[in-house]
């Protein structure tokens, strides 16, 4: 189906694919990027079944078959056909994109997919990530989030949500340290020896998980360092070496695990957190022109939240 764009997610993955660094997974420019896409479907295949002309839909950014074994189990990301929009087949930084019939998320009828683009990357890869390790954010649990980013301040939310332990926020900028406090994090840790800082937090004991959105040489040691016995150190953001002594995580038992994107039903779930109203996303919309300023001030660490470029003249702010 053709999908005309409302808003599409501005990301890092972008800057990577932009760097070349994403080769080895099968990304190379020039491709139209843009892979956090919502929009109103605009034409249809004969066989399309579950939209019409002018649903407001959210996109499921991998193409998964349906058919292979991972797909069956629910990975789709994982899928053995797999594609993925706006990186390996042309994406959303435009005014259309084409898709298939099972990249759609379809919203209620009157809502605005412009602001929920967002989820379509950011949130779905949040709520992936949170799920699989909500179970340690029990009571009396210290949960940290290094990087409260597009997606980490989702993540942020989500721990408080699923889970029920402490929440504190790793984060240099001080912006980005407010936006973390307003969400609900219990404590937000800046500079200086950020591992020894969660320690004193803790009493000594370290963090019982440690969700990283960075993904940088300082963020991985760092990670690692702050994380306590039986802990749990989870990677979403990435780029650095992860290198730590197998006796130590042997003799803490601790595990280390990494996390891509989510299952389409992950979106689907998260797209029904924020139906309820428990998740604010923190974006703002700029004009699909400007992506090349956009995509700077990211790489200079100046959005806070989510940049959604917008086709056309229909920015809002
Ligand atoms: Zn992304
Ligand atoms: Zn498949």
């Amino acid at each position: 189906m053709l999908v005309r764009i409302a808003g599409a997610g501005v990301c890092a993955t972008d800057l990577h694919a932009i760097d070349g660094e994403m080769e080895p997974a099968g990304v190379s420019p020039p491709i139209v990027l843009g892979h956090e896409n919502a929009g109103w479907v605009e034409a249809t295949g004969d066989l399309v079944a579950t939209v019409s002309p002018g649903d407001a839909v959210v996109l499921y950014p991998p193409y998964s078959c349906g058919l292979c074994v991972p797909c069956r189990r629910g990975h789709d990301v994982h899928c053995e056909r797999h594609r993925f929009t706006g990186l390996t087949v042309d994406g959303g930084f435009a005014d259309f994109v084409l898709v298939s019939e099972r990249s759609v998320v379809k919203l209620p009828d009157g809502t605005d997919p412009t602001e929920l683009a967002p989820h379509a990357d950011a949130g779905i890869t949040a709520y992936h990530a949170v799920k699989k390790v909500a179970h340690l954010a029990r009571p009396g649990s210290t949960s940290v989030v290094i990087g409260v980013g597009g997606v980490g301040h989702i993540a942020l939310q989500l721990l408080r949500e699923l889970g029920s332990g402490a929440v504190v926020a790793v984060e240099t900028d001080e912006r980005r340290q407010r936006l973390a406090r307003e969400l609900g994090a219990d404590e937000t840790i800046g500079g200086g020896d950020v591992a020894d800082a969660v320690r004193e937090h803790t009493n000594g004991r370290g963090a019982d998980l440690v969700l990283d959105f960075v993904g940088s040489d300082q963020t991985h040691a760092d990670g690692m360092a702050m994380l306590g016995r039986l802990g749990t150190y989870s990677m979403v953001g990435f780029g650095g070496t992860l290198s730590v002594p197998s006796a130590a995580m042997v003799g803490a038992e601790q595990a280390a695990v990494a996390n891509l994107v989510g299952s389409w039903i992950d979106l689907w779930e998260v797209l029904q957190l924020h139906a309820r109203g428990t998740l604010t996303l923190k974006s703002e919309t700029h004009p699909l022109e400007d992506v090349n300023d956009v995509l700077s001030m990211l790489r200079e660490g100046a959005i806070t939240g989510r940049a959604v470029l917008v086709p056309g003249g229909r920015e809002r702010t």
